[in-house]
């Protein structure tokens, strides 16, 4: 499964805001946009106008990287959502949502979608009592998604667990963190996701 290795801040630079990718690290002083919030690169501190494909193709790239999903993956997911009726950018929001690596991020079990993600490749999660290493796996309503009872004194997962009152758990969510599970209560919706995306930016991109 191919994946992004480099320096995770750099992404946050490039896209000029913070994408939350390190975990506890992002929420304090020692965050690479509150020190240096310039794009990297020897022009990164020049002025610059954005023209209108420019301003696309940043979204999408903002939100491939908030999610962690390489580009074939991503058109993969736009396809799916374009097929479906209503609202394009509004789906593709959804199904980026309900990844398995996503949602295990979300109820708190992980810091970060890159830890969710290797977790569930090392099979500490089962999905309705089945394990499940695929993190693109995608979530239904009712499902419950269970950390393995041999992986419940990982100190990633207890270091998560403590801090995830950082982060705010959407509703369509409904994590017992106690006995290390969650079930998915609805499909989550756009009024779920509260990080700043524009996705009719990345529709119009797609579409041209
Ligand atoms: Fe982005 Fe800051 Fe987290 Fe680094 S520490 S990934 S710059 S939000």
């Amino acid at each position: 499964m191919a994946r992004y290795r480099g320096a995770k801040c750099r992404l946050c630079r490039r896209e000029r805001t913070k994408l939350f990718l390190k975990g506890e690290r992002c929420y304090t002083d020692t965050c690479s946009m509150e020190r240096k919030p310039t794009p990297p690169g020897i022009h990164g501190q020049g002025r610059f106008k954005q023209s209108e494909y420019g301003m696309q193709l940043r979204e999408k790239q903002k939100v491939r990287r908030i999610y962690g999903v390489l580009e074939k993956q991503f058109r993969t997911y736009f396809k799916m959502a374009d097929r479906k009726k209503g609202v394009t950018g509004e789906h593709l929001l959804s199904f980026l949502e309900r990844r398995l690596d996503n949602v295990i991020y979300r109820m708190g079990f992980s810091r970060s979608r890159d830890e969710a993600r290797q977790m569930v490749t090392h099979g500490h999660f089962q999905v309705n009592a089945r394990k499940v290493r695929t993190p693109s796996f995608l979530v239904k309503v009712g499902d419950e998604v269970v950390l393995k009872e041999k992986s419940r004194k990982m100190d990633r997962v207890l270091d998560a667990i403590e801090t995830v009152k950082r982060r705010e758990i959407p509703e369509w969510l409904e994590p017992d963190l106690p006995n290390f599970k969650g079930t998915v209560t609805e499909f989550p919706r756009r009024e779920n996701i509260t990080m700043e995306i524009q996705e009719k930016l990345i529709v119009e991109l797609y579409s041209k």
